[in-house]
């Protein structure tokens, strides 16, 4: 198989960067065929502009939705952004690592998310109508992969808990999961996080080795996050909000996941 590891740590001597050591050789000695795009080595430019489609005029007003639908139509997007889209069209997976920042990821990868997903790419795809609203949400040009999330933190996976006061880390994640990776296709299966980082020693990165690896090796066979398909019966179109024998009386993020 074939894995795109995009990787957003500045510093190679981290905990990320030895995670991601990890991974890559991993994967490599399982005999899958890994490709790293390091952001904060490549440079990576993290904000979107109108210098990202080459074909812009720049005497017209700027709209970042336009411009890259038409540069990625008419093969005039940055060479950056065309790279790592033919990355992601080459991988049977991607793996998104990074520590959460501000409960988020690095703005370098939110860059790298921004830019690369283009209008007609991994957005603005299939037909809208009253019996569809494109193809997104399970749907879309990346579907048939897979995805999956390693994530570092500080906070203790006591604060990330069902009660705990950073929220559950399903719903800090879900705009990443749900929005990000479910929304152009991906089979999204659930995180590897690596909470308290402080704490981190020699026996517990070795403990946190094993369990990667072991979700590394399983990463094909893995049940998906089961978030309820757009088209597929379980919302309203074009209102787009849960028809009632789904998730029943649930709201909020939970109540698009199946069960
Ligand atoms: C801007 C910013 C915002 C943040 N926002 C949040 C937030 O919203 N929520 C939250 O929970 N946290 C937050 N944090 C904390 C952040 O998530 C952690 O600092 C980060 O996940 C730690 O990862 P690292 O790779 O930088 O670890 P490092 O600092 O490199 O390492 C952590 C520990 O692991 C040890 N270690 C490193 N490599 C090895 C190795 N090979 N073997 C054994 N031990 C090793 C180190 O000695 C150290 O003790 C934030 C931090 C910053 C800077």
């Amino acid at each position: 198989m074939k894995v795109l590891l995009v990787y957003a740590h500045p510093e190679p001597r981290s905990l990320n960067g030895s995670i991601r050591d990890f991974v890559v050789k991993r994967l490599t000695d399982a005999g899958h065929e890994v490709r790293v795009s390091d952001l904060y080595a490549m440079g990576w430019k993290a904000s979107l502009d109108a210098a990202d489609s080459t074909g812009w005029n720049d005497d017209e007003r700027f709209e970042p939705s336009r411009a890259s639908a038409r540069a990625f139509a008419n093969g005039h997007q940055s060479a950056d952004i065309a790279a790592e889209q033919e990355k992601l069209l080459w991988a049977d997976a991607l793996i998104l690592q990074f520590p959460l920042w501000w409960f988020s990821m690095p703005a370098i990868l939110k860059g790298w998310v921004d830019r690369v997903y283009a209008n007609g790419f991994a957005y603005g795809v299939g037909e809208h109508s009253d019996q569809r609203w494109g193809n997104r949400y399970g749907e879309g040009n990346l579907s048939g992969k897979r995805a999956m999330l390693i994530v570092t933190t500080g906070g203790w996976e006591s604060h990330y808990s069902a009660r705990g006061i950073n929220g559950p880390m399903n719903d800090v994640l879900f705009p990443i999961q749900h929005g990000i990776l479910y929304y152009p296709g991906f089979d999204v299966v659930p995180p590897f996080v690596v909470y308290r980082t402080s704490k981190v020693d020699e026996a517990r990165f070795e403990a946190t080795r094993e369990a990667l690896g072991e979700r590394l090796d399983s990463l094909w066979e893995t049940a998906p996050i089961p978030f309820l398909p757009q088209n597929g019966g379980a919302y309203a179109i074009p209102e787009l909000t849960l028809n009632d024998d789904f998730s029943a009386g649930k709201t909020g993020f939970g109540a698009h996941v199946m069960g």
